[in-house]
């Protein structure tokens, strides 16, 4: 058991695609949980019986309070937050999402909680190193001079630092880690704050199960991303939780490959080959994103390795029962 013998463990953001597989991970080991989400319980992603499920809105500081109270450790997984579409549209209310940093490092503070997650993003990299489709990947340092993506990006950033600064000033353990486009089952795939995996796994089974054969690509397809599925994503927390790494270390694949790239693996996985229509003017995000694992293997000996071709066969196959369920919202 070791850290986890704490008495309760906070994870705020549970109703969410990563706040569900955390909990997860963390009730089969026999934790003690509280889960905190201000979505109505119906929405949750995943809800365990075994587990305090809460809907609170923890963007003020007495329900963090509530929440933290008793709490041994906090992962803050939550977040206003979605695929480009969303935050490139949502800025405000992705910087909001600074109102639930903040109240809960202070409530986790005054509750003498000892450790402390925060979930950042490798939205807070200079948008100046990622021009070229050929990225080499950015190391943790990239993220100054600041330049990150507005809104989320800023927010991101600046609650890292209000990390920091709780753990020099106050003594709390944070940990922080940055989540490079993490994929896998029982996350959001139609709404709007789907991201490209998912989006892309919904519109191939679409056109499988319902036709036309033809797929909408959000810019020319060419711009270059790596995806994590969530088991590395979890085994990376856990492992960044029991270390001593206290700055931002990036937790993220380092397979880069086209968006093109990725809509042929799934057409591959369904067993389809789609017509493709571009859409050059819808969000797009950077030219090329990838991240760089020299600082997790050397400080961790350990780095993100599941295959994409892997994560997103398991991805396509859960959204597309989530569809021939009529779970979808088309
Ligand atoms: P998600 O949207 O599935 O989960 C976030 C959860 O936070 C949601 O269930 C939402 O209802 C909840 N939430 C939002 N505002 C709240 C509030 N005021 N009070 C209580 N709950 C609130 O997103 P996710 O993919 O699980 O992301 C988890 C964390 O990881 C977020 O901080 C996100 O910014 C970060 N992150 C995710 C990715 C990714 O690729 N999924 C990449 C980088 C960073």
């Amino acid at each position: 058991m070791g850290r986890f013998s704490t008495p309760l463990i906070l994870v705020a953001g549970g109703g969410g695609f990563i706040g569900g597989h955390w909990i997860d991970h963390l009730r089969r080991r026999g934790a003690h949980i509280r889960a905190v989400d201000h979505k109505p319980l119906d929405q949750w992603h995943q809800r365990f019986d075994d587990v305090e499920n809460q809907v609170l809105d923890l963007q003020h500081l007495a329900v963090c309070q509530e929440a933290v109270a008793e709490c041994g450790a906090v992962y803050n997984l939550a977040a206003d937050m979605g695929g480009m579409g969303f935050i490139e549209n949502n800025r405000a209310l992705c910087m909001l999402s600074v109102l639930i940093n903040t109240h809960l490092l202070m409530a986790a503070r005054d509750a003498g909680a000892r450790d402390y997650f925060y979930a950042s993003s490798a939205c807070v990299y200079a948008a100046g190193k990622q021009l070229d489709v050929h990225n080499p990947g950015l190391k943790e340092a990239d993220a100054y001079p600041a330049e990150p993506e507005d809104g989320y990006g800023w927010e991101k950033l600046f609650s890292e630092r209000m990390c920091r600064h709780f753990r020099e000033d106050f003594g709390l353990q944070t940990r922080v880690a940055r989540f490079h486009n993490v994929y896998g089952p029982h996350g959001s795939f139609d709404g709007g704050r789907e991201k490209a995996p998912a989006a892309i796994c919904r519109k191939v089974a679409a056109a499988k199960l319902f036709g036309p054969l033809e797929i909408v690509i959000w810019g020319d397809g060419e711009q270059t991303r790596s995806f994590t599925y969530i088991d590395d994503c979890v085994m990376g927390i856990d492992k960044i939780m029991a270390s001593d790494v206290v700055d931002p270390i990036n937790l993220g694949s380092d397979e880069l490959v086209t968006i093109n790239e990725l809509v042929s693996m799934v057409e591959s996985i369904a067993g389809v080959t789609l017509k493709r229509r571009y859409e050059l003017d819808a969000p797009k995000g950077v030219r090329g994103r990838c991240s760089d694992n020299a600082m997790i293997q050397e400080r961790l000996g350990w780095a993100p390795s599941i295959r994409l071709r892997e994560g997103l066969a398991q991805t396509y196959a859960w959204i597309e029962n989530e569809m021939r369920a009529g779970r979808a919202s088309l």
